[in-house]
């Protein structure tokens, strides 16, 4: 029998999966919290749901199941601090600048290059995570050329050149592959 792989090595194979960053964002009255997460997805188109994995031991746990709703708020280019800082990773004795606005499921946190607001549609365990996936109720997208702030093997990159413009989806899959894609 083969042995079982490492958890180290896990964690470097998937780090080579590039992702981008978002700050989950969850209130309860007038309590925001927030958390640095890249383990996110687009889950569904009909009815549109996202996902983000949680850490079991994670303080966001709590505001996710009381709030019952969130919001991924999608770091641009240059986020870096506002990713340290909501990951409880920040050195500095002040804050970096950050402001939240009230907002659909979640604070609205200004200057990302996009938001999803979603309330909580289903909760599942998943190890020592748990997935919460998100009914979307708004999208909010930022103006202008569009520079992610992308993770990979465990540090912080930058796209060479920025997009000029959200594409249509259909641009990225013309309407032929889209069919089957989602006829089969
Ligand atoms: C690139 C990256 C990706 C990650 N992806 C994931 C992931 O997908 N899933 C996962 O579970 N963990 C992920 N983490 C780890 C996660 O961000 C940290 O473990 C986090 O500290 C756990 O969140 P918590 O709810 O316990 O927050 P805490 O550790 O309690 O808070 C995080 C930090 O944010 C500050 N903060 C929170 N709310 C506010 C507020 N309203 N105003 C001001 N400051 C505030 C806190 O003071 C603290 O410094 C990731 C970390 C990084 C760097």
């Amino acid at each position: 029998m083969s042995e079982k792989p490492d958890p180290r090595e896990f964690r470097r194979v998937m780090g080579l999966f590039a992702t981008g960053v978002t700050v989950v964002t969850a209130a309860v009255g007038e309590r925001t919290h927030a958390m640095t997460a890249n383990a996110v997805m687009s889950v569904s188109l009909d009815p549109l749901l996202v996902c983000v994995s949680v850490g079991k031991g994670a303080r966001m746990n709590q505001f996710l199941e009381e709030a019952g709703g969130f919001a991924l708020n999608i770091l641009a280019e240059g986020q870096e601090d506002l990713s340290r800082y909501f990951a409880g990773m920040w050195q500095q004795p002040a804050p970096p600048d950050y402001r939240f606005v009230p907002w659909v499921g979640g604070p609205r946190l200004e200057g990302t290059l996009a938001s999803v607001g979603c309330t909580v549609a289903q909760m599942v365990e998943a190890g020592d995570h748990r997935l919460f996936l998100g009914r979307v109720l708004a999208l909010h997208r930022s103006e202008g050329p569009l520079r992610p702030l992308v993770f990979f093997a465990g540090g912080y990159h930058r796209l060479r050149e920025a997009v000029p413009a959200a594409r249509d989806p259909l641009e990225i899959w013309p309407p032929e592959e889209a069919r089957i894609f989602y006829e089969g």
